[in-house]
């Protein structure tokens, strides 16, 4: 029987765009609110204010969605010493009653589909498509994480007591965590981390990528009116500066983070050089991701998945396909299909329901990747780049480009945007295309189109990478059913929507009393 008929948790079913009697009057909700002028400030603001930065629209920079106010250093400080008296009762609570705060927290997101959706597009760009992705993930990790909460957090585990004597183990939260987020994910990775860290039992400190602190506003108000107290989660927006505050505070017992190799670098660092408890961190970065195809792949699904892989969402997903890796007697004409897909994408918008690509975040993003562009230009690879209709230049816009390439090893960083990267192999350096892959040192997501167990066995084998994608697309993985997190260059490991994703920020105590 299917789950939800056997009263089991099941994914959310989001909105469906194809009913145009959903999205008439959607679109025309979403017109609406348009109007308003969205705010980010500390949760608990303190008299003297931080530094006012105005929040634009990617797509167009001389729309200002709201305003974001940093936290002071003061106020990180206060924002410490309440979450630490709080965290006791938190912990306390136990499993199955955080359970429900976080549950009730996932029926409002789901009332405020229409505020959230205008958020995604105006304040991160994103298409409608990405943007109900987006608010089902986030209201998946709510309730998957509540039921986590429920399995391993409300009961303790009885073990053996050989000589008579009771042995229990409770799980704990840690005490205060960080959580800092990134802006290609503004709702569902900012709630994730930070309800992941709420369901263990920690108080939770988080601060949202300075470019979209809005909808990380409107998920931390709604996680108040579910009833979690504002001392438990408190949110803190600003740049680097206050990520390092944060960071840096000998009160901070673990940090989830999920954004550059080089940030999770500083800090660890920061977390190592600082008194206080030996602090965990969970770390979710970059990728490198390849996707191999074959000659026994279908060449239509190859063009579909290439395309959505690469350039859906702007490219901006850290699982997104930067390396294509082809089978030489099959890559000319898998190449010639791919181009007919890739020429016929349609930039622009991310309101428009035509945009298959919308911009990138904002000017340095979109600079450092037309710096890659014009670096491979002037070394004579081949390069293709889409058409780019008026009206981007008002916006961070990269038009869709397809690089030639001898190998992933070519490439000496990410590249964080709609550029897919083409290399070429022949069947018998299968090997050596999965010794370089896993040479970069990167191991989130790969790909693999091939009709041949034995190919799919091999490459299963020996690819270091955390998520392995066969005759499909490599983005967009579901809570529970893909739990997500790379490996190496990549991340720290843990999977978040998986089953061990809890454990993490939570401590162990056992008890033993004897009779
Ligand atoms: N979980 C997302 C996916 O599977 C990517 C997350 C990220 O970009 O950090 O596409």
């Amino acid at each position: 029987l299917p789950r939800d008929i056997l009263g089991e948790r099941v994914n959310s079913a989001g909105v469906d765009l194809s009913d145009p009697l959903v999205l008439g009057p959607l679109q025309e909700r979403l017109k609406r609110l348009e109007s308003i002028q969205w705010r980010a400030e500390p949760t608990f603001p303190a008299e003297e204010p931080g530094e006012i930065a105005p929040i634009t629209m990617p797509h167009d920079l001389t729309v200002e969605v709201g305003t974001r106010r940093d936290a002071t250093a003061e106020e990180v400080d206060a924002a410490y010493a309440r979450a630490e008296a709080i965290q006791p009762g938190w912990d306390a609570l136990g499993g199955d009653r955080r359970a429900l705060l976080l549950e009730e927290a996932a029926n409002q997101f789901e009332a405020h589909t229409d505020e959230f959706l205008s958020l995604c597009q105006r304040e991160a760009g994103k298409t409608l498509l990405d943007g109900v992705a987006e608010l089902r993930e986030a209201v998946d990790f709510l309730r998957y994480y509540a039921a986590e909460a429920r399995r391993q957090f409300d009961e303790p585990l009885y073990l053996p007591g050989p000589t008579g004597e009771e042995n229990t183990l409770r799980m704990h939260g840690r005490g205060v965590f960080a959580t800092i987020s990134p802006w290609n994910f503004p709702l569902a990775i900012f709630i994730g981390m930070a309800s992941a860290a709420l369901a263990a039992g920690n108080a939770v400190i988080t601060k949202p990528a300075e470019q979209t602190p809005l909808t990380a506003a409107l998920a931390v108000k709604l996680m108040h009116h579910a009833g979690i107290p504002p001392e438990v989660l408190q949110l803190l927006p600003g740049a680097g500066e206050v990520g390092q505050l944060i960071t840096s505070d000998p009160r901070v017992a673990g940090v989830a983070f999920t954004g550059s190799t080089e940030t999770a670098r500083l800090i660890n660092q920061s977390l190592a050089g600082r008194d206080g408890p030996i602090a965990t961190l969970i770390a979710e970065t970059g990728g490198q991701n390849a996707m191999i195809v074959d000659s026994s792949a279908l060449p239509e699904q190859v063009v579909r998945d290439v395309l959505a892989s690469a350039f859906q969402s702007a490219g901006q997903r850290c699982s997104a396909l930067r390396v294509l890796y082809l089978q030489d007697d099959v890559a000319d004409d898998m190449l010639a299909m791919i181009r007919g897909g890739f020429e016929a994408l349609h930039v622009g918008d991310p309101a428009d329901l035509a945009t298959d690509v919308g911009p990138v975040i904002d000017p340095d993003a979109q600079a450092a990747l037309e710096r890659h562009v014009a670096r491979s230009i002037a070394s004579e690879r081949n390069v293709a780049r889409c058409f780019m209709p008026e009206g981007t230049d008002k916006g961070c816009y990269v038009a869709p480009t397809i690089i030639e390439v001898d190998s992933i090893l070519d490439l000496n960083r990410e590249n964080f945007g709609p550029v897919l990267h083409v290399a070429r192999f022949k069947s018998e350096d299968l090997g050596q295309v999965v010794a370089d892959i896993n040479a970069t040192g990167y191991g989130l997501t790969l790909g693999l189109h091939s009709r041949i167990a034995a190919t799919r066995r091999y490459v299963q084998a020996r690819a270091k990478v955390g998520n392995f994608y066969v005759n499909r697309n490599q983005i967009g993985a579901i809570v529970e059913s893909q739990p997500f997190g790379g490996e190496g260059l990549s991340g720290t490991g843990p999977k978040a929507g998986g089953p061990n994703y809890l454990a993490r920020f939570a401590t162990e105590r056992v008890t033993c009393i004897d009779t």
